[in-house]
């Protein structure tokens, strides 16, 4: 745009001046012609004519004699050439070109050549004929006279065409230098313009150049830049820093000395594929000046400067960075590690918890049975709370850390709701009692109170919302209404006249291990998990629980959840002891000496008949000889598994129509999932509940469910010890010999390890069979030692000196029951 301003702007002014040197050209011919003579010449020829007549004239009139007569004729000859010029000159055509002048030129010319005859004639007849001449000159005067004035006039004329010309020209010439004068004053403005933008541009470049300078140099990132050739031509101060060269060294040494990109890059001009695809980022090692590497992220562009191909890097050193990344990676790990620590954890609780646990309420079931005195009845049914509470603390934890992991939920299945909810609080009443409060039920199901749902879940959050509400009132009312609102939903709520929550505290109930009040004496009955839990079984039944509650009036927690009326036909029926009690044949197959003792004795007193295996190898064996009518295993055994014994019986077809019940101490639903999934009728879980093993048994037994068949209980003694109730139990003889092999095997295996270097996974295994042993036993102190050799992080075998120690004070107990002859040294 600019471009075909300047040209055009330059041609006119190229005519302009080409215009004006033509007319000052013109200007200057003229005033040449002016100045030069030709007009004045007119003028003065004619005047001179005028004087050259009257001088002839004077002459003629002054003539007398002959001297006379050559001034005469010398006068006539100047007059006459003067009036010949006039009428053959071309100078003086504009007079001929007069009429009057012509008339004038021819009348004279006429007088002269009749002048001419006397001035030529003898001096005596020109003297004679003087006064002849004299006439003829005097004639003469007028067309001399006329012709000056025609000179005159033509002059005039002249003079007037001139000025009209040379005003015109003047015109055209002020014109042309006024044009030119605005032209170059507009090219002089337009210039000017140009120069002030150029001005600001070149500021504003300046400035730019100062500030990518200064943002080059005060950079974090090192910034290099390589010719076509691949060498550095920049090089800036984060550059000088990493890389250890000064700006002068590294200017000129090959790129790739420093960063290892290809040299073809250079030639192609093109960036490595590699480079394209990420974006032109890329972790490299970078080469100090020393030959040290390090760890960089390579930024790299291609870009055109003065028509050259320049490469521009950008390289930031992430050493430091990588070393962070590294050091949050393992405390993550270890994080992870803990994490997972922490899941060992809660599953060896569980499983070392659940196991004498077993022991422990299923022993209390027995001496039940065995018609205690009150005062006894007294303490069983405080160890029996005591227990209860602690198996619901275990359960709390490992609920929780079961929802954490997101196990698979449990399955839907129909369940009668109004018996799970009479029983619960049936369960209750002895808790409301003890606080003197009154609990009552009230449960509206409509057609139907079998529902389909998820009857663990229910029962566990109304266990912790009654337990709760009873917890937290002291001689008031816990009323609990179950009501269906709509085709699928049931309402459940949970009323108190209790101590009531502080609308500040009504948020936090439901975070973990919130206990509001710390001071009320409770002792160890919270591990503020309960409400926690309940919110999640809710959530994941697709309900929400809600708390309205007034400190000082009471509580009210509802939650509402989906459970659609099921078919009443599908519904589990609950059956009793007695149910079970007749005579089935039962195959237990269980390496734990005394769950199997208990086992043997809660069936025998169900009155079935009862065949036990210490292990899946002898169980097989078993199955193979025998046909049983249910069979009972654990899943945890040292030689095969109950898994395997599962797989093996039906792999041989040892028991087709026998349902095989799995027996665990593993609480988590994943573990019952993955057992159920492997073809097992169901899942028992430790401590063995009776109601719960009638049930499996009426459910998955055969033969007839005949309650009259049932042996009552024998009645036995029992005591305080846990030696002396095992012993109870099971009666002396057997106890006696159940103990002089737990104390051999015992030994057996500290000899073992005496003689062995290598702690080998029979070991840990006899010691995990003999951990569970001495817990039902009591013997805290032997199953820790024994515990320790189980889970010993090598395969060294350990300091034994806890074993011994632990050793001798389980062995001062048991030589009580075994007498002194058994061999105590370890
Ligand atoms: P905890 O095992 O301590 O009972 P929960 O999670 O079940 O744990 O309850 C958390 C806290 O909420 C309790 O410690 C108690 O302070 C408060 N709370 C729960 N239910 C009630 C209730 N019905 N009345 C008064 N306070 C309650």
């Amino acid at each position: 745009m600019h471009r075909w301003l300047f040209t055009g702007a330059a041609v006119v002014l190229i005519l302009l001046a080409v215009q004006a040197v033509r007319l000052g050209k013109d200007v200057q011919s003229r005033i040449e012609a002016l100045s030069s003579a030709a007009t004045d010449n007119l003028q003065w020829t004619l005047s001179q004519a005028e004087v050259d007549y009257l001088k002839y004239r004077l002459a003629a009139m002054q003539t007398n004699d002959a001297d006379d007569l050559v001034r005469l004729r010398r006068q006539f000859d100047i007059y006459y050439s003067r009036i010949a010029t006039f009428r053959e000159s071309a100078f003086y055509s504009g007079i001929r070109d007069n009429k009057e002048g012509e008339l004038s030129l021819e009348r004279l010319h006429r007088g002269m050549k009749a002048q001419a005859g006397l001035i030529d004639a003898s001096d005596e007849t020109l003297l004679s004929s003087l006064d002849e001449l004299r006439e003829m000159v005097v004639a003469d005067g007028n067309d001399v006279r006329d012709l000056a004035l025609i000179g005159v006039a033509l002059q005039a004329e002249t003079a007037g065409d001139e000025r009209v010309q040379l005003h015109d020209l003047f015109l055209n010439l002020a014109i042309v230098v006024i044009t030119l004068t605005a032209a170059l004053t507009l090219t002089a403005l337009m210039i000017l313009l140009l120069f002030r933008r150029g001005q600001k541009l070149a500021a504003l470049q300046a400035r730019e150049a100062a500030r990518t300078e200064a943002m080059v140099t005060s950079s974090l990132d090192a910034i290099l830049m390589a010719d076509e050739a691949g060498r550095i031509t920049a090089f800036n101060g984060a550059a000088e820093e990493i890389f250890d060269y000064s700006a002068q060294e590294a200017i000129g040494l090959p790129f790739e000395d420093l960063v290892p990109v290809k040299s073809e890059m250079f030639t192609d001009k093109q960036l490595p594929s590699e480079l394209r695809e990420t974006d032109g980022r890329i972790r490299m090692t970078a080469r100090r000046k020393s030959g040290e590497t390090l760890p960089v992220e390579v930024s790299l562009t291609m870009s055109r400067s003065n028509g050259n191909e320049v490469l521009v890097s950008y390289v930031r050193d992430i050493s430091r960075r990588l070393r962070a990344e590294e050091d949050l990676r393992r405390a993550r790990d270890d994080a992870l590690a803990g994490e997972k620590a922490k899941d060992k954890l809660l599953t060896v609780m569980s499983h070392e918890m659940r196991t004498p646990l077993t022991g422990i309420l299923g022993s209390l079931d027995i001496l039940d049975d065995l018609t205690p005195s009150p005062e006894q009845r007294k303490f069983l049914q405080a160890m029996r709370v005591s227990g209860e509470l602690l198996l619901h603390h275990v359960n709390d934890v490992l609920e929780l850390s079961r929802l954490e992991a997101g196990a698979e939920p449990e399955a839907v299945a129909p369940f009668d709701l109004a018996e799970l909810v009479a029983s619960t609080c049936d369960s209750l009443q002895a808790a409301a009692a003890k606080n003197g409060n009154e609990l009552s039920v009230f449960c509206s199901l409509g057609a139907t109170d079998c529902v389909l749902g998820r009857s663990r879940y229910v029962q566990q959050v109304l266990l912790n919302l009654i337990g709760n509400a009873l917890k937290f009132t002291r001689d008031g009312a816990v009323s609990v209404d179950v009501m269906r609102t709509s085709g699928e939903m049931i309402e459940f709520s949970v009323a108190d006249t209790g101590q009531g929550i502080a609308a500040d505290d009504l948020e936090r109930i439901f975070d973990e291990f919130i206990m509001l009040d710390p001071s009320y004496k409770r002792g160890s009955e919270g591990t503020g998990l309960g409400l926690a839990i309940s919110q999640r079984l809710v959530r994941t039944m697709g309900g929400e629980i809600t708390c309205e509650s007034e400190p000082g009036e009471g509580s009210l927690f509802t939650f509402a959840v989906p459970l659609p009326p099921s078919d009443l036909q599908q519904c589990p029926q609950r059956i009793g002891h007695e149910q079970s009690r007749s005579g089935q044949k039962l195959l237990i197959i269980e390496d734990n000496d005394i769950n199997r003792l208990l086992l043997e004795k809660m069936l025998g007193d169900f009155g079935h008949d009862v065949t036990s295996m210490s292990g899946g190898e002898d169980g097989i064996k078993a199955l193979r000889t025998e046909t049983f009518d249910l069979v009972i295993t654990d899943i945890s055994m040292p030689d095969i598994d109950g898994m395997e014994v599962l797989r093996r019986a039906r792999e041989e077809h040892l028991a087709d129509d026998t349902n095989i019940v799995a027996l665990t101490a593993h609480a988590a639903e994943d573990d019952h999932s993955r057992i159920l999934n492997a073809g097992f009728a169901e899942v028992l879980t430790k401590p063995i509940d009776r109601d719960a093993l009638a049930g499996t048994i009426a459910r998955h037994g055969r033969g007839d469910l005949d309650a009259t068949k049932a042996a009552p209980p024998v009645p036995a003694h029992s005591d305080d010890s846990d030696i002396e109730q095992f012993v109870n139990a099971i009666g002396p003889d057997k106890a006696k010999h159940f103990l002089v092999e737990f104390c051999s095997d015992v030994r057996k295996l500290s000899e073992q390890l005496e003689q062995s270097e290598e702690l080998t996974e029979r070991h840990r295994q006899e010691a995990h069979r003999l951990a569970g042993s001495a817990a039902v036993l009591g013997l805290l102190e032997l199953r820790a030692s024994m515990l320790q050799l189980e889970e010993a992080n090598t395969n060294v075998v350990p300091e034994l000196c806890g074993l011994r120690t632990a050793w001798r004070s389980a062995d001062g107990m048991l030589r009580h029951y075994i007498g002194a002859g058994h061999q105590a040294d370890v």
